[in-house]
């Protein structure tokens, strides 16, 4: 007996898909995958991210990069950051009230007491920078003499980051309107006032993104920020320290689905 067409029409595009996935890589099929890739969360941010990706990729080609480069960047969260440098520039241009009215100050560090082990989530260049940010300092008083929840790259007589001109993105998307509000939540509240500006849930969904259009190619990961903090500061090298804090891979799938943007009141994911 004849099947129907529906049945027929999904096993074609899943052998399709197949094909597609299994076939040699090059410049077109890396854009062909990305086009098909699919990420958790709103439909609009993962199409923002497919728009940012292509561009970045379009633009790596043009540069002359090699698309074992243009791969490599997409793996390891060159492109996300690049991307978010990008968006960031774009809104200091014009900083929206949330970024113009916020309390954030140094010494201000509530936002700095996490809400879990993890931390939130890292690409792996971020996760390097911050290990060789930190293990100099390995063995001194760290964030968790303040506060036991504190990111450990805290100062604890200052309060300020240790690491903080190579903060990971999350870190610099976080901001709040009132510094009270972070102490109430910090303190398992939920006062308004704090949130995310889009560039993290932005560069979060490229990086997604790129992991989804790159499965079987190369493995794309993510990072807990706390783990490789507290790691980097026992003085563990930098791959024991990635090994400590490395993310299964639903992990980035959860972020991309919790990530709130704007002043709503927001968790370190
Ligand atoms: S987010 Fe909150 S705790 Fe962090 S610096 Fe800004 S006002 Fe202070
Ligand atoms: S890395 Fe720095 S800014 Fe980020 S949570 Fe830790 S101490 Fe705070």
């Amino acid at each position: 007996m004849a099947r129907t067409g529906k049945p027929a029409g999904r096993a074609a595009r899943r052998r399709d898909a197949r094909a597609a996935r299994d076939a040699p890589l090059d410049l077109d099929g890396l854009r062909a995958r990305v086009a098909r890739a699919a990420i958790p969360g709103p439909a609009d941010r993962a199409e923002r991210a497919r728009r940012l990706l292509s561009a970045w990729i379009g633009t790596a080609a043009a540069h002359g990069a090699s698309l074992r480069d243009i791969v490599r960047g997409l793996g390891n969260g060159s492109a996300a950051e690049q991307l978010r440098g990008a968006l960031e520039t774009e809104i200091s241009r014009n900083p929206p009230p949330v970024l113009r009215d916020a309390a954030c100050r140094a010494g201000c560090a509530f936002c700095c007491i996490l809400d879990g082990p993890d931390g939130g989530t890292i690409t792996e260049v971020e996760a390097r920078r911050m290990h060789g940010a930190l293990a100099p300092l390995a063995g001194r008083p760290d964030g968790r003499d303040w506060h036991p929840a504190a990111c450990p790259a805290l100062d604890p007589e200052t309060r300020t980051c240790r690491a903080y001109d190579e903060r990971p993105g999350l870190c610099r998307a976080y901001l709040s309107s009132d510094a009270e509000a972070c102490r109430i939540n910090a303190e398992g509240g939920a006062a308004p006032g704090a949130g995310l500006l889009s560039t993290h849930p932005d560069a979060l969904a490229v990086h997604g993104l790129a992991r989804a259009a790159l499965r079987g190619v190369v493995r794309v990961e993510t990072f807990a920020l706390a783990r490789l903090n507290a790691a980097a500061l026992e003085g563990r090298d930098v791959d024991a320290a990635l090994d400590a804090a490395r993310h299964p891979p639903k992990m980035l799938d959860e972020a991309l689905r919790g990530l709130v943007s704007s002043a709503a009141a927001a968790r370190r994911r």
